[in-house]
């Protein structure tokens, strides 16, 4: 049976990244050796690692000023990486979420961090809005998606200091204004690749500011200087990014998977409001994610939590339990997931919603 993948991460990529990834493997560029077993300094991998730099800068418009890098890591050694180069004494944080509060937690490490607002109050199913970021901050830093819980600020906020933002699950799932942000970082197992590298893009400007020592391999300017080649960069994780960059590409860009995601999304919350087994987590429809759509069970059908996950496994639904920490269910609904995938789950809900 066809399988229709909802995983929040590591999660679903085009087939075209995956057919190209085997090949890589098989034979990289020609070399008849695999991606896995030829050398970073060769010309070949030096050339894929310069390519998905390009890629990144081509789909994103990424400004002039700004570099993009690849490093092993995660998003999450972003969140001690950030404040350690760019915060001299104080900085400013949106709280929306699990990864939101885990960033936060490092910057207090390094100096006078503030909360400008929080969603915490209610299991974070919403985005603050009216907040005051300090004037003297260093940075602002914000999660534009957030996975866990299904919100997402879709419009880049206008605020006076230099934003810092947490793009993990919805890069390349929209056009970005890149000259609002500092730095914009993404670990790539949402919507680029496997798991185990993220993509940095910061303004060159904004490093060299802070005095205290920095490791030589959590300094960006080592990466940079070396261009992304300080120490052997996970490899075959480039490479697979840089297919899907290219197939991106290929499709029209970001603005076309704007569209396409936007279209995908309101299939489901249409239902998901329809539905009267369900109720969606995130009543404001301005603060619902396009990428991560969650849902519990109507209040009276709770106990059909159960059946209705038996019944969507059975149809070939796959990842769609919620989080630990929100329950219900959660589609992940991120660039290489077919449309027919999210059609497919709404008929899954209608004949469910019938047969109860
Ligand atoms: C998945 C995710 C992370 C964590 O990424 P790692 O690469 O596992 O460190 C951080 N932030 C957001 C928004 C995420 O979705």
């Amino acid at each position: 049976m066809k399988k229709h993948n909802f995983y929040a991460g590591p999660s679903i990529l085009p087939q075209y990244t995956l057919d190209k990834t085997i090949e890589g493997i098989r034979d990289f560029a020609g070399t008849g050796l695999s991606i896995m077993e030829i050398s970073h300094r060769s010309k070949e991998f030096i050339a894929c690692m310069n390519d998905t730099i390009a890629l990144a800068k081509e789909l994103l418009e990424v400004p002039s000023g700004y570099q993009v890098i690849f490093l092993g890591g995660g998003a999450s050694m972003q969140f001690a990486m950030v404040p350690m180069n760019l915060m001299v004494k104080k900085s400013a944080y949106l709280v929306t979420g699990e990864w939101a509060s885990k960033a936060f937690k490092e910057a207090k490490i390094y100096g006078e961090a503030v909360e400008v607002a929080s969603s915490k109050d209610k299991n974070f199913n919403y985005i603050p809005k009216n907040y005051t970021v300090p004037a003297d901050a260093d940075y602002f830093h914000i999660t534009t998606n957030n996975t866990i819980f299904g919100t997402e600020l879709k419009k880049d906020p206008d605020v006076k200091v230099p934003m810092v933002a947490d793009m993990s699950s919805d890069i390349f799932s929209r056009p970005v204004d890149v000259a609002k942000y500092a730095i914009i970082y993404a670990g790539a197992q949402k919507n680029m690749g496997p798991a185990g590298v993220a993509m940095v893009i910061i303004r060159e400007d904004a490093l060299g500011k802070v005095t205290r020592p920095i490791p030589t391999i959590l300094d960006y300017r080592t990466h940079i200087k070396s261009e992304s080649m300080f120490n052997t960069p996970p490899c075959i994780n480039v490479f697979a990014v840089q297919q899907t960059l290219q197939y991106l590409k290929d499709l029209g860009g970001v603005k076309v998977m704007q569209k396409k995601n936007i279209e995908k999304a309101a299939i489901l919350y249409d239902e998901i409001d329809r539905n009267k087994l369900f109720v969606p987590t995130i009543a404001d429809p301005e603060d619902r994610s396009i990428m991560n759509i969650c849902f519990v069970m109507a209040p009276e059908y709770k106990e059909l939590e159960q059946p209705f996950s038996d019944f969507a496994k059975s149809k070939g639904m796959v990842g769609i339990a919620g989080h630990r920490s929100v329950g219900g269910f959660r589609a992940s609904t991120y660039n290489a997931l077919p449309k027919e995938s999210v059609q497919a789950l709404v008929d899954v809900m209608k004949e469910f919603e019938k047969k109860n």
